[in-house]
């Protein structure tokens, strides 16, 4: 297994279209996850947090600067190492709740019994086991954005990346999947990188960044009352 950190942000920044109405979501931006992190992004809409996120995950090109995950192995290995609930939950609408929480399993080749062990699991680490054979419209939001992190729990990555997991839930509902995501983080070895709203949630995790204006604060913050 590789050492080092799994990921690393060198001077990165990220720009969205050109020209006058150019928006510069994230500013040069320097910063490095490695495995036991529990981190809270947190900020205002609109502050850079999906962006930065996604830079993490591999999913957007850097303007400039260097994304690199020296813990993460060669690409290949690397997708499969690196989980992202999105902020939207995005399921497959023609698949019921069993099947978009496998379909991650069966593109990486995992075998049967594996696989479906691991779906049941992660279904009811979440508390969704009971929907398994409903389709994705007959869920709520919440119950949606549970299956979501159930999908990318069954793939048992290194690096959880969660963009306001939380969002669409109460509180309590809120604080059982913040439970199901330490609880794996722990299980996998893994790192956690969450962005948030909620203070609750913020106060969960042990090291805190904040955005502002595409700006990332590094140094500890106490989480801010509301
Ligand atoms: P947050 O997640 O904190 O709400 P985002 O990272 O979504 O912030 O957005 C940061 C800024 O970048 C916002 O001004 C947003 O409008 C802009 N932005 C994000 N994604 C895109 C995109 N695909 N195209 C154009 N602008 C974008
Ligand atoms: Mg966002």
């Amino acid at each position: 297994m590789s050492a080092g950190p799994l990921v690393v942000c060198d001077d990165v920044a990220r720009t969205f279209g050109t020209g006058p109405s150019a928006v510069v979501a994230v500013h040069g931006t320097s910063c490095g996850v490695h495995s036991g992190d529990r981190i809270a992004i947190a900020g205002p809409s609109g502050s850079g947090k999906s962006t930065l996120l996604h830079l993490l995950a591999g999913l957007e090109i850097p303007t400039r600067g260097s994304v690199r995950w020296p813990g993460l192995g060669d690409d290949e290995k690397r997708a499969r190492d690196i989980g992202v609930v999105f902020q939207s939950p995005s399921l497959i609408p023609a698949l019921d709740v069993g099947e978009n929480a496998e379909l991650p399993l069966v593109i990486a080749g995992v075998e049967e019994p594996a696989r479906s062990e691991r779906v049941a699991e992660a279904l009811a680490v979440v508390g969704v086991e009971d929907l398994a054979a409903k389709l994705p419209e007959e869920i709520s939001g919440g119950q949606a954005q549970r299956v979501a992190v159930a999908r990318v729990l069954a793939q048992r990555p290194r690096l959880l990346l969660a963009d306001e997991p939380t969002g669409q839930l109460d509180h309590g509902a809120g604080q059982r999947l913040m439970d199901a995501l330490l609880a794996a983080t722990g299980h996998l070895d893994a790192a956690l990188v969450v962005t948030t709203h909620d203070n609750a949630v913020i106060e969960r995790l042990a090291t805190r960044w904040t955005m502002h204006e595409g700006r990332l604060h590094t140094t500890a913050t106490p989480a801010v009352p509301s």
